[in-house]
Formats: C-alpha cells, structure tokens, sequence
C-alpha cells in the first residue's frame, strides 16, 4: 500500500486534463508509440470530437520513481461536465490526491473552483499544476497569485507543465509520488469497496470499476451490493492497463475492475459498497445517493416504422448508460417513440447522437421538460415531465418548480450582461462576490426550466466566451404554469406542447411562432401556425404558399409533375416528418424553445 497512489485530474474544460493524461501514460511505457492514440482515454467518439470526457476511464500506470522504488499510480479520470457531477463526486471519493490543472493563459475558472471544492470535500491533497506555459500569452505569474488568493493553496507547490510540448510530465510524476499519501486501510477488515463506474462489455457483461477500501476480492468471492443487497460471484478481478489485466485479488488501497454476471449496468449503483457476502462490513461507505434524471424528452424516429430499431437501439444503449431512463411514449402527432430523462442537456444530446449515429437512425427530440410537482383539489400530488400529460386546469391547486443555484464566474465587466440575462430567465441575484480585482463569481437562483434550453449559450455568447457556469438543484417553488400549445392549420400539434409560465407565455407564443415560421418550408398550400393557451390564440405566424409562378404549372392537377416538384424540393433537407398535412423538419421541434 505504501507504493500506491490513487488520484484524479481536475481542471476546467480545455485547460489540457486528456492531453497531460496522455502524457503521462505515454511517459509510464504502457503503451507502444505505435499503437498511441491522443486523448487515448476519450474513448467514445464523440467524446474525442467534442473534446469532453463524458465517461470516464482510470487506468493503473506503474512508475519508477527517481529513488528506484516501484510504484502503481492509479489516474482515475472523472467526467468534465456538470450534468456528471455526482460521478466526479465518487471518483474523488477513491482518490488521496488530485492534480488541479489550470491554464496558463486562461487562469482559474468557474469549474477550476468547483472542482477544488469537490476535492476539497473528499480531503484530498491538492498538487497545482499550471499547464500550457508554451503558449505565448501563458501568464504564469497571474495564475500563481490566483491559485494564492482564489484558491488559497500554496503557489509554491505549482508545478509548471506544456502537456503538449512534454514539459514536466517527469515532475507531475514525482509530485504524485512525493507529495500525494498512500492510501490507508486494513487489508485484514472485511470487505468494503466503493463502486465510481461501470460500463458494458458485449463479451463479459458489465464491467465494474471500483477502490477497495478495506479488505480483499479474488475470483469465486460472493459479494454484495450494499444498496439492493444484490449477490454475485465474482468471475474476475484485474486492473486497467488500457486492457484489462486481470489479477489473483486485489486489496485494500488498489484500483481496478470486476466481472461478476451482471447483466447491465442499471443493475450497479455508482456510489454503492460492494462488500463479502458470508462476511460483510458493518457500514457502507458514505455519501451514497441515486442520480436521478432531470430533463425530460420525448424522442422518436422520423420514419413510423423504425419504431421497432428505436427500441433495439434503446435497448442496447441502455446497457452502458445507467442514468438514462425511459418508457413507451406515443403522441398523435408523430406516432410511438420513448420518453426519457436525462441528467442534463448534454446527456441528451449525446444520446441523441449516439442513437443516430452508432444505431443508422434519423430523430425528432421533442423540447426538452423539467418535472413539475402539481397537486390537484383533491389532495393527490402528481410529477408531471410531459405537456400530454398536463392535467385539466381548473383540477390544479398547486405547481411547484426545480430551482437551481447557479454559480457564474465572469470578468466584472460583463457583469450587467449577465445580470440582465439571468433576470429575463426569472434568476434572483442572491450574491456576487470579487474573487480577483476583476473577476467576479455571481450567484443567482433560477427556474431550472429557464436553463434547460439555451441558457449556457446565450451566457457564453454575451460573455463573449469569459462566462463559465455551475450548478446544482436546491428545491422546489411555487409557480405558475400554463400549456402552450401549438396548431399547424388549426390542428393542435401535441409534440409541440410545452409547460411555460404564465407571465412569459405570450412571449414565448410568439417565438414559438416565429422560430416555426423559419423552419418550415414553404408548401403547396398557404400554413397557418398558431399558439394558444386553452383555447386562446395568442400569436399566429404564416408561411406563405410557394409563389405562383413556381407552381403555375402544377396547377390543373398535373399529379405527376406537382410530386417531382415536391420530390426536388425534398432533396438536402430530409428528416421531415409529415404532420397531417404538412411537413415539418426535424430541428423545428427544439426551436420552439429557442429564446432568439
Ligand atoms: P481537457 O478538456 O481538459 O481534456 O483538455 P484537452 O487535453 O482536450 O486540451 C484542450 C486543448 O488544449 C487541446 O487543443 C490541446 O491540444 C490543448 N493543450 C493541452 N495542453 C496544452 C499545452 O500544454 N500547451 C498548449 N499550447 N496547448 C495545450
Ligand atoms: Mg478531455
């Protein structure tokens, strides 16, 4: 144990967290130059164009110390987004120690603080590293007097690193080595391990990542998951060499993975203790709690009958995505499909993305939803995610909404910018403080509901990039909600529909309106695009028939040639779904939300 060090990346996004992991595996040997990928630990594919860590993937790089002792440095990578943050939170939990990477050029920012809150919670041995000092314009100075005054650790301490050109990655090293403690634990306690990932394998099943805490596992153990008191046999044990190396046990204070004939991974909890079955400990470890999804959306497949892959394709994907949950939905307008939830707009959209490129399918998301707590006359108390399911009016007492507690860092001449965003969003400023002469974190409450859609790129837009935000959910508050429908020629399109608030609901009729008029094609026939509340227009839009002398000569009843004109006109723009009479293309849906 005492050769052990456990410890995670922590940084900002883009401050070079895949970059200095790549390095640092590169420089332990345990993968050839040839056989290097960059970002080798961005695995998905999405994840590597998007330059995010969505999963997060540890490996075990065994490392000659300067002195000549061996030693396993553990690097578990922790997702880099906030709608992850619970796995982080569990990463850190199996870690002594964290790397906290900062830009050279960028300085500290929003999530650089979160993250060192997070470690700190966890009372991990924090090593400051200043990467990126290659670049022209690295200020290593400025961040060595944020690190003081903003983060209050010991400037220093920093290490001052280029992942890219390779510069003190050697350091890093013997920083980890010397500076991080070996974990603690008693190999001869009972088990007790906390489980921070798993994944699917299509050949072994899921795949658990896990620290033992105390005590031993080896192949032909039964163990237990403390949170269902589920029992498996344990078919292997090993550690993460990129590869899988398995292993005789491994003990208190190490790192790796186990194969135990669990179907999926829903059938883990990150956070969960795994413990001995015939020998358990007395207490799981704490800090447990059960991420539950929070944006809610309907998807369905362009084409009616691909239904049946969707299902297959949500199937499979499930197995690898424990947060990801959903049930059989159908709407009138776009036939069956499945509503799901979410842990936050990018999960969405990387399943989104996933569906459509790994499963060949082409999909209409409908806006996204928070859930509602709305209690009727009678007592009764119901969550309600989806506008179909909205109940009569004149039934409701009460609706509450998720408020979250937004923590923005921005430089303070944006300050007004944000201000004035975050109160068109119903935000209630409830703190600003200076972090530097010039930077300014502020924090507001806001509707949960206001930042599910476009929030961060509007934020990101008039902050011209400098605006970084955080979040978490604090509780739920009154509100006062109405159903926003959408008629396309005087039908009511229900997946359309959204839950708005009262006071913004003609404004968001509007844009609804507008957004739609932009993105449906003109058609043969004059569209009438309508929003109403109960049975109140509120605003209308029209998309004008194709000018006579496009169409002139369909006219006469010409079938054949009034379809090729169709037909061409379809060309470069499919996924449209036809909805009665008319064709909408698939972007439509998510527009209505759209604040611009
Ligand atoms: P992550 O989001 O923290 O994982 O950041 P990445 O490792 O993906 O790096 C973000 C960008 O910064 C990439 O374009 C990297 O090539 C670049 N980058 C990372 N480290 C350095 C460095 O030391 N110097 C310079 N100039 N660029 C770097
Ligand atoms: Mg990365």
């Amino acid at each position: 144990m005492k050769h052990i060090r456990n410890f995670s990346i922590i940084a900002h996004i883009d401050h070079g967290k895949s970059t200095l992991s790549d390095r640092l595996i590169q420089a332990t040997d345990i993968v050839s130059d040839r056989d290097f990928k960059d970002q080798i630990l961005d695995s998905m594919d999405i994840e590597r164009e998007r330059g995010i860590t969505i999963k997060s993937q540890t490996v075990c790089l065994p490392y000659r110390a300067k002195t000549g002792q061996h030693y396993s440095l553990n690097l578990i990578d922790t997702p880099g987004h906030v709608d992850f943050s619970y796995e982080v939170s569990r990463a850190l939990a199996s870690c002594e120690g964290a790397l906290l990477l900062i830009d050279a050029s960028q300085g500290v920012e929003a999530q650089t603080l979160a993250n060192m809150y997070l470690a700190m919670e966890h009372d991990l041995e924090i090593i400051p590293i200043i990467n990126k000092i290659d670049l022209p314009s690295a200020d290593v100075e400025r961040v060595k007097a944020q690190i003081e005054e903003d983060l209050g650790l010991d400037p220093d301490t920093a290490i001052l690193a280029s992942a890219k050109e390779g510069i003190g990655i050697e350091e890093v090293l013997e920083g980890a080595v010397n500076l991080l403690p070996p974990p603690e634990g008693d190999p001869d306690a009972p088990l007790k391990a906390l489980i921070f990932d798993s994944h699917y394998d299509p050949f072994r099943g899921t795949i658990v990542h896990f620290r033992v805490i105390d005590g031993k596992i080896r192949a032909g153990d039964t163990i237990r998951f403390m949170f269902n008191n589920a029992t498996y046999r344990v078919e292997e044990v090993g550690i993460f060499r990129i590869v899988r190396v398995p292993r005789k046990e491994l003990t208190a204070g190490e790192v790796g993975y186990m194969i135990a004939g669990i179907k999926t991974v829903s059938d883990t909890r990150c956070g969960d203790t795994v413990t001995l079955h015939s020998h358990p400990c007395d207490a799981p470890m704490s800090g447990f709690k059960e991420t539950k999804p929070v944006v809610f959306s309907s998807i369905y497949p362009v084409a009616s009958d691909a239904y049946e892959e969707l299902a297959v394709a949500m199937e499979k994907l499930k197995l690898n995505d424990a947060a990801l949950i959903y049930e059989k939905d159908s709407s009138v307008a776009l036939g069956f499909g499945f509503r799901c939830g979410f842990l936050g707009l990018l999960h969405l959209e990387v399943v989104q993305e996933r569906l459509e490129r790994e499963y060949d399918l082409s999909l209409i998301l409908t806006a996204p939803s928070v859930q509602y707590e709305i209690t009727l006359n009678d007592g009764t108390t119901e969550i309600i995610d989806n506008p179909a399911l909205y109940p009569d009016p004149t039934l409701i007492q009460n609706t509450r909404e998720p408020y979250i507690r937004a923590a923005i860092i921005v430089p303070d001449r944006y300050m007004g910018a944000v201000m004035k965003l975050c109160l068109e969003r119903r935000g209630i400023n409830k703190n600003y403080q200076y972090l530097t002469n010039n930077r300014l974190e502020m924090i507001f409450e806001i509707p949960l509901a206001e930042v599910v859609y476009d929030f961060y790129d509007r934020l990101k837009s008039v902050t011209q990039g400098y605006g970084s935000f955080d979040y978490d959910i604090i509780d739920y508050r009154d509100t006062d909600l109405v159903k926003l429908d959408i008629l396309i020629n005087g039908d009511r399109v229900d997946a359309l529909s959204q839950l708005v608030h009262r006071e913004r609901s003609v404004m968001r009729g509007r844009r609804a309106c507008e957004k739609l008029k932009e993105e449906i094609p003109r058609q043969m026939f004059k569209i009438a695009i309508q929003g109403a509340i109960g049975g109140k227009i509120i605003s209308r839009a029209t998309v004008s028939p194709f000018r006579k002398d496009v169409t002139a000569k369909c006219y006469g009843g010409d079938i054949s040639r009034k379809r090729k004109l169709l037909e061409k006109q379809k060309k470069g723009k499919k996924r449209m779904k036809m909805v009665g009479q008319v064709e909408i293309p698939q972007s439509a849906f998510l527009s209505v939300l759209k604040s611009e």
